[in-house]
């Protein structure tokens, strides 16, 4: 069956109509008003070039080609997509396309336009967004172009830039499918993107970029777009910056046409007051819908908004970042400004670029400045210290790909090929859009998390912490009721050696003492708030890097080597060190301390860890002693777990999750497989928090999953007692689990 309906499709069916269409189908579901549509699953594409024996020529070209050799890989290119366009569809194929189409006009009684993109099945994967993408067909009407754009569509998959994008990742050309999406179009008076939080911080703040008429203008760049910002804890419009918007595309009799604004209208606001508040409520249920933060993009015909395509935020800073990294502040004369569309500050040689034929004259660390980027331009992107562009919003080309790849960027500059020269020396702030002149020093000063605000709740809301510095603070501005989750191994790697080097070498006492100074920053600043310490558990590879670190061994898969307890238990010496550091703190008084033991498998490491934690002398009577459950074995013989006498459970979702259902975390290949809420990693997790309840023993979570509201809405009815959230999540978990617990209250009130 060629044609799924997008009503029908959910995000399970992302192998099958890739991203976009799965996301369309959820949006659907969630009673968004999304406009109706079917996809051309990616089976057909496979069946396509098979019955028509065209797959061999197009795999045998691909063969041995040298993509770093543009002129071979555009001719290759444009060889396999006239091939796809000129081979005639499967009658049985075509068939149904048309079929669907004529359904899809019956509602309105005429020929509808649509839109036609291609939904690859990997471009939605987190890293990929300047993957093979998109062939967008707008204003498409009547069959016959239906299925002339649904091939060029198959041919997108075969691009300059998706062939690159794949030889570079390792992909195999042959693994990968295409879907297309065909959807009703509107005929947009006003359209944008939105971002639902902060795309570079995560803050509750909705960035919304607007222009006049059809959206294909703002993603490309095209046009300098209106950007708002919105405070969604404040409920206030805190930002309004008005673009030019020199001119607008629009629909006129089927063709897209270009229309220039005359300068008033170029400088007019795009939305009302009114149109934003809207916007952000819907917004604010897409992100509720999905538990994270998306990237919007909507569209508005006859006043009535429509949601066109939405996906997560993948460039939100993670939390070990947002606690060590800190705002730069620089002095200097300012030469342009424009938006900062990648965050960090970066100096160096300006190169000015406006074709990617000139790609080569970008050398490593340059200040790559052009018009706008192009996905030819990547490989220079890569080597560019940082990125200025004329044109572009927050989600034009350059602002996605410099995120992703790091690079500090600033975008819609309006003027910097024309005022940077080649060979100038300048500095980019890309977190403030401003490029200064020469070289510029960084002042550091620490970056704040989240306020608070007093909200009490049953259910404790707790916070994750990694680097001891930056306790104090959270501990103030979140305001959490305790530490969840300390991962120590963040110190440890940063510490001069490795820890078996400072044992080898005799220095087991200082080592004690460099643990025991750094714990007791987090300790004493959450006091007398419970501080659960977790015993070190780094994977192999990332000691590797230490002084000492060249002995360890090299493993096929670390994440199911040698860490966690495992290893503590067998270098037994390291374990003690780190017992003899926490007992030092609560001889001082610090009884707030907790030992939490990672990645768990049996009931005898629990009984030799307390073994050793009790002859090191630590009074197991006054601070508590627990486990963390995160491989399916603790939560299925968790019974025999509590025997050993712990007193706290906390759920490891992170590793729960790639253990449960053998999706390696740290492999992007198998990304889109990575999901806390499957039914199996629940099932997991409802048992662990029922089996806790039973025997008396606390249960919590610390897995990035206690940062999600759609989980933690689920924890809280499963009845956990403490959440451990990311720092700046604890806000928003807060007003989750209040929002869960009233819920809780009232349908039991319901029911007397
Ligand atoms: C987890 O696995 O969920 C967890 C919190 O531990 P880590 O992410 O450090 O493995
Ligand atoms: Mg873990």
């Amino acid at each position: 069956m060629p044609v799924l309906w997008l009503a029908d499709v959910d995000k399970d069916d992302i192998p099958l109509v890739g991203g976009k269409g799965a996301n369309l189908g959820e949006l659907l579901r969630a009673e968004i008003p999304v406009p109706d549509g079917f996809v051309v699953d990616a089976r057909t594409f496979r069946e396509f070039i098979q019955k028509t024996g065209i797959g061999e020529k197009i795999y045998s070209l691909l063969r041995d080609l040298d993509v770093e050799d543009t002129d071979k890989l555009d001719a290759v290119s444009k060889q396999i997509r006239e091939l796809i366009e000129k081979t005639k569809m499967p009658e049985e194929i075509e068939k149904e396309i048309r079929e669907a189409y004529r359904k899809l006009c019956e509602e309105e009684g005429k020929e509808v336009y649509v839109a036609v993109r291609s939904s690859a099945t990997a471009e939605d994967l987190p890293d990929a967004s300047f993957a093979g993408q998109q062939e967008t067909y707008l204003n498409v009407v009547g069959e016959d172009e239906v299925v002339e754009k649904v091939k060029k569509c198959w041919g997108s998959l075969f691009t300059p830039r998706a062939i690159y994008y794949r030889v570079q990742k390792g992909f195999k050309h042959e693994d990968v499918s295409i879907a297309v999406v065909v959807q009703k179009m509107v005929n947009s008076e006003k359209s944008g993107v939105m971002f639902t939080s902060h795309p570079v911080t995560g803050e509750k703040k909705c960035i919304i970029e607007a222009i006049f008429g059809l959206g294909e203008a703002i993603v490309s760049g095209l046009v300098t777009p209106d950007t708002y910002v919105y405070d969604r804890v404040k409920r206030k419009l805190e930002e309004v910056k008005i673009g030019e918007k020199e001119f607008m595309l629009t629909k006129k009799d089927g063709k897209t046409v270009k229309v220039e604004l005359p300068p008033e209208k170029a400088k007019e606001r795009v939305l009302s007051d009114e149109e934003i508040e809207r916007l952000v409520t819907l917004g604010e249920l897409i992100e509720e819908h999905y538990g994270k933060p998306q990237d919007v993009e909507w569209a508005i015909e006859g006043g009535k908004i429509y949601i066109v395509q939405s996906r997560p935020v993948t460039t939100i800073r993670k939390e070990k970042k947002v606690e060590e990294e800190v705002s730069e502040e620089t002095e200097g004369k300012v030469l342009l400004k424009g938006l900062g569309a990648s965050p960090g500050i970066a100096s160096g040689k300006v190169k000015v670029i406006f074709s990617e034929k000139e790609i080569s004259k970008v050398e490593e660390g340059d200040i790559l400045v052009t018009t706008m980027t192009t996905p030819d331009m990547v490989p220079a992107m890569k080597r560019a210290a940082a990125i200025v562009t004329d044109e572009g919003g927050m989600t034009c080309h350059a602002a996605i790909v410099s995120r992703e790849l790091g690079v500090p960027a600033v975008v819609g500059t309006k003027k910097a090929t024309k005022v940077l020269k080649d060979g100038m020396i300048v500095t980019v702030d890309g977190e403030k859009g401003i490029i200064y002149e020469g070289r510029i020093e960084k002042k550091e000063e620490p970056k704040p998390v989240v306020a608070s605000a007093p909200i009490i709740t049953a259910t404790e809301v707790k916070v994750n912490i990694s680097i001891p510095d930056v306790a104090e603070r959270v501990a103030k501005e979140t305001n959490a009721d305790g530490v969840g989750l300390f991962r120590i191994e963040h110190m440890v790697l940063g510490l001069e050696k490795h820890p078996m080097k400072f044992i080898k070498d005799g220095e087991i006492d200082r080592y004690v003492d460099l643990l025991y100074q750094e714990m007791k920053k987090v300790v004493k600043a959450f006091y007398p708030r419970p501080v659960w310490i977790r015993t070190i558990d780094a994977p192999t590879d990332e000691f590797r890097a230490m002084e000492g670190g060249e002995n360890e061994p090299i493993e096929a898969n670390p994440m199911l080597g040698f860490r966690g307890i495992r290893r503590d238990l067998a270098e037994e010496e390291h374990f003690r060190a780190e017992m003899r550091a926490i007992k030092k703190l609560v001889d001082e008084g610090y009884t707030n301390v907790g030992v939490m033991l990672p990645l768990i498998t049996s009931p005898e490491e629990v009984r030799k860890a307390k073994e050793i934690a009790i002859s090191e002398g630590l009074p197991l009577d006054k601070i508590e002693f627990g486990v963390m459950v995160e491989t399916p074995a603790a939560a299925l013989i968790l019974e025999d777990i509590i025997k050993e006498g712990i007193d706290f459970v906390s759920l490891g979702t992170n590793d729960l999750t790639q253990y449960t259902l053998a999706v390696d975390r740290n492999n992007e290949n198998v990304a889109y497989l990575y999901d806390e809420t499957h039914p199996a990693v629940l099932k997991l997790i409802e048992r662990t928090i029922k089996v806790c309840k039973e025997h008396g023993v606390k249960s919590s979570i610390c897995g990035q999953a206690g940062s999600y509201p759609h989980v933690v809405e689920k924890l809280v009815e499963f009845g956990i007692d403490s959440v451990s959230a990311n720092p700046d999540a604890v806000q928003k978990i807060r007003e989750v689990v209040a929002r869960a617990e009233k819920k809780i209250i009232l349908e039991k009130l319901r029911k007397l």
